[in-house]
């Protein structure tokens, strides 16, 4: 008896081309003598279709020119239709566990898990809380704070305030922290919407992109670190892989330099000391647990390369997951293969659903 899995990709975030990666590698690495797996898409614009053609039309996004648009799925309790994938001549199937193969706002910020919920089928990844408080970055810098997980110092800052009183919010700013300056939309990844400033300037500019996509803005100190991430696996009893890290091709880790240049590097395992690799694996842990997390999360870390100050930069729930992505490649690296960890995943997204009953 095989299991359905319901794989979702695309939406409505900035990051639906990643995510479109993603799902291509999930659906050609699964274990399909086990799993039965079906496709539905979410478009940019926010539909969703199902979708059942070649896996590769998936990756360059003319899927949704061949989507099946005569195939409900029914996500949503009624009296009189089933929860499922309901074909045009009748036919019906049962979704055992759905995989939101989605990064950013509406995929991983809480929005569809809250659906899963209502839905009441086991899903892959961190529940509603645990996405929803990974995604905010305001939020969740101060769940770790509370937790004593070293981080940069920050400030903030809002539309509102910042439209009101340009001025005002800036000194502060300045006074809280010193160039350069991180700012960052609160609810957002893939670097999307963030910029180093160097001077007031860009300050300024960097704000009012970074409004573009949030009304909250995190601002924060800018450092010099390596860049270093661990993936962590597990429900209750929870596992770190071997640290891994990130040479930008750029000055920094942007949008451009992670899915675009072909010559920012994963360096797998990082090559740091023993010390600092449990220090690491143990607050990317207690970070996860912070959340409530479940099923996956990497968390990723700066050290600070002229005091080796290990500080936590943020957690992502559901992160990049090709099959030469980071998240992947670490636990490739620990021991767990691509195909098996994707089977891990399920199965931990069907215990947390047992378990919770
Ligand atoms: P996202 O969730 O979009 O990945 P991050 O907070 O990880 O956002 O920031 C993206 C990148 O910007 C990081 O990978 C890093 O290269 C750079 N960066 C972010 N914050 C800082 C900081 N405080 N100091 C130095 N570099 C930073
Ligand atoms: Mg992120
Ligand atoms: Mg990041």
């Amino acid at each position: 008896n095989k299991i359905n899995v319901a794989l979702i990709f695309g939406g409505k975030s900035g990051e639906h081309e990643v995510s479109l990666s993603s799902a291509t590698s999930i659906y050609k690495f699964i274990d399909k003598e086990k799993y039965n797996v079906f496709t539905i898409g979410i478009t940019k614009e926010g539909n969703w279709l199902y979708y059942e053609g070649d896996v590769e039309n998936i990756k360059n996004g003319t899927w949704e020119k061949t989507a099946n648009k005569n195939v409900n799925i029914n996500l949503i309790p009624t009296i009189n239709k089933n929860i499922g994938i309901e074909f045009e001549n009748g036919k019906f199937e049962k979704i055992d566990v759905l995989f939101p193969a989605l990064h950013g706002p509406y995929g991983e910020d809480g929005s569809i898990q809250g659906l899963f919920e209502i839905s009441n089928i086991p899903y892959v990844g961190c529940g509603v809380l645990s996405s929803s408080v990974g995604m905010d970055k305001l939020i969740c810098k101060k769940v770790f704070e509370q937790e004593n997980l070293p981080q940069v110092k920050y400030t903030y800052t809002t539309k509102w305030d910042f439209n009101k009183n340009k001025d005002k919010v800036l000194e502060e700013i300045e006074k809280e922290i010193s160039y350069p300056i991180f700012i960052k939309p609160a609810n957002l990844g893939s670097s999307v919407g963030i910029s180093k400033a160097k001077n007031r300037e860009d300050l300024i500019n960097g704000i009012n992109e970074a409004l573009k996509y949030d009304k909250r803005i995190v601002l924060e100190q800018g450092i010099d670190a390596r860049e270093v991430e661990v993936s962590v696996l597990g429900n209750e009893e929870v596992y770190a892989s071997v640290p891994g890290e990130i040479i930008p091709a750029k000055e920094f880790y942007d949008y451009e330099a992670k899915y675009l240049n072909e010559s920012s590097k994963l360096l797998i395992p990082a090559k740091i000391d023993n010390k600092i690799i449990d220090e690491i694996k143990n607050m990317a842990v207690k970070a996860f647990k912070a959340i409530d997390g479940s099923g996956l999360s990497r968390v990723d870390f700066f050290i600070e390369k002229n005091t080796d100050n290990i500080y936590i930069n943020e957690i992502n729930t559901m992160p990049g997951f090709t099959n030469i992505s980071m998240y992947p490649k670490l636990w490739e690296a620990t021991g767990i293969s691509y195909s098996n960890l994707i089977d891990k995943l399920i199965q931990l997204a069907i215990k947390r659903y047992t378990d919770k009953c």
